[in-house]
């Protein structure tokens, strides 16, 4: 159902024809679609709302380009939006002190553990000595879930099974750190199935006693609705200082990310896409924005052809499809448009719906060579007047262009069939736009 969104905008647009760009009226039925589609990827109602009152705006009045469909537009300005809704650029961790303190906390079952052990493993890499602290003294499985991590990614861990004192274990474990010298100490903590008065105390108390440098705020992205209010709760104790967004590898979407950021205006810093331990990435607000929209392609699309098309080369075009005078010098010109927004596999690619289908068909760059030389061969005149191209003139096109005289025969019977089809196209709809280049 997601991945027709583009599909479903370009309909709502579908009476948008001949008009030059966006209105109130033609800009709420997509306005609706595109809301949808974001409580569809788990983004809060109010949220969603917010967020396409805000695209409307932004979108009215906005020249549509013709190389693009008006809804392939929409969406790259839906984009744009959610991209700078979610922070706009990548924030990392703050490591300071010494040893460095971050806290990590979340309800049970969140993925705080597997993140701890994952965080650890990657500060190892990037050279720092890390120690864990298993804080978790309500589940002894935890601690030993905890040691597992330590020993599977090479970081000691400090426990104390007897000890029911997390502030306690988590000072002396801050306090070894530093007798070994260690660079970053995490904390692991305990979590509920749910939000309590005590669990929220003892973490506080926790955070208090050892002032960490960063407190993360861990949440299972699957959760949907419940993580908003959860990182609410969480926030309002603990003031965390980023969000690591888990279980990206389900089938979420990942709209927590949008609703979470502003519903708390806390950066989310880290998501976790599984149980392995390298699996685990720095937050890039713009790859999570086209996560959610699941519209990645159409926005490359559209940014590509506002970069390589000239929008009155493509009017000009436009007006001659629809007067029937399509030549061969305008073919010459969309080449040379197309061939500017680089490698035509890709970009037959990211069309949706064709995408899909031409995925394992081989398109050869190449390919559009000979047919370049045969037009490059002809005179000015003939490429404006295809009707010219007798039997003499052809045998001279292959002669000029080295192919064959059958090649220019399939060429210019291409050529034919393609000016009948935009010549049907007109009378059924009224071309608006060039060369196919949108869905
Ligand atoms: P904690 O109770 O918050 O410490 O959560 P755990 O780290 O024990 O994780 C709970 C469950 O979720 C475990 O079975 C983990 O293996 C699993 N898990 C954690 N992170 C991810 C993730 O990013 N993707 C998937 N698929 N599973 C995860």
């Amino acid at each position: 159902m997601f991945d027709n969104l583009s599909t479903k905008l370009d309909k709502a647009f579908k009476n948008l024809k001949g008009q030059g760009s966006i209105t109130e009226i033609n800009v709420a039925t997509t306005v609706k679609e595109i809301r949808r589609a974001l409580i569809d990827a788990d983004v809060n109602f109010k949220v969603a709302k917010e967020v396409t009152d805000e695209i409307k705006n932004k979108s009215l009045g906005q020249d549509i380009l013709i190389s693009v469909s008006p809804g392939q537009m929409l969406v790259k300005i839906t984009q744009d939006e959610l991209t700078s809704l979610m922070g706009g650029t990548q924030e990392n961790i703050v490591l300071e002190g010494n040893p460095a303190v971050i806290l990590i906390a979340g309800l049970q079952g969140s993925g705080k553990t597997t993140f701890t052990g994952k965080l650890a493993s990657r500060l190892k890499k990037e050279g720092k000595s890390v120690m864990l602290a298993a804080c978790d003294i309500y589940r002894p499985a935890a601690i030993d879930q905890l040691k597992v991590l330590g020993e599977q990614v090479g970081v000691e861990v400090y426990a104390e099974p007897e000890n029911k004192n997390a502030v306690e274990i988590a000072q002396k474990a801050i306090a070894e750190a530093k007798a070994q010298n260690k660079k970053v100490v995490i904390v692991d903590t305990a979590g509920r199935l749910a939000v309590d008065e005590q669990m929220m105390n003892e973490i506080a108390a926790v955070k208090d006693a050892i002032q960490p440098s960063e407190t993360l705020f861990v949440v299972d992205s699957m959760t949907g609705q419940d993580a908003v209010n959860t990182a609410k709760t969480f926030n309002d104790r603990l003031d965390f200082d980023g969000v690591v967004l888990t279980k990206l590898d389900g089938d979420t979407r990942g709209g927590a990310a949008i609703s979470i950021r502003k519903v708390v205006e806390k950066p989310i810093k880290f998501i976790s896409y599984g149980e392995k331990m390298d699996a685990l990435d720095v937050f890039y607000p713009e790859r999570m924005a086209q996560r959610v929209l699941g519209m990645g392609d159409v926005v490359s699309l559209v940014e590509r052809a506002q970069q390589a098309f000239d929008e009155d080369e493509a009017k000009r075009i436009n007006q001659k499809i629809r007067k029937n005078q399509f030549n061969f010098e305008d073919f010459l010109s969309q080449l040379a448009q197309i061939k500017k927004m680089g490698n035509l596999k890709d970009l037959v690619g990211m069309l949706p719906g064709v995408g899909k289908m031409m995925k394992d068909i081989d398109i050869d760059d190449d390919a559009f060579k000979p047919i370049e030389a045969i037009i490059l061969s002809m005179t000015k005149e003939e490429r404006e007047n295809p009707e010219l191209l007798d039997g003499s003139r052809r045998r001279r096109i292959a002669k000029g262009s080295g192919t064959t005289v059958q090649d220019v025969n399939k060429l210019l019977k291409q050529f034919n069939e393609m000016r009948k089809m935009m010549k049907t196209m007109n009378k059924l709809t009224g071309s608006r736009r060039g060369m196919g280049l949108s869905n």
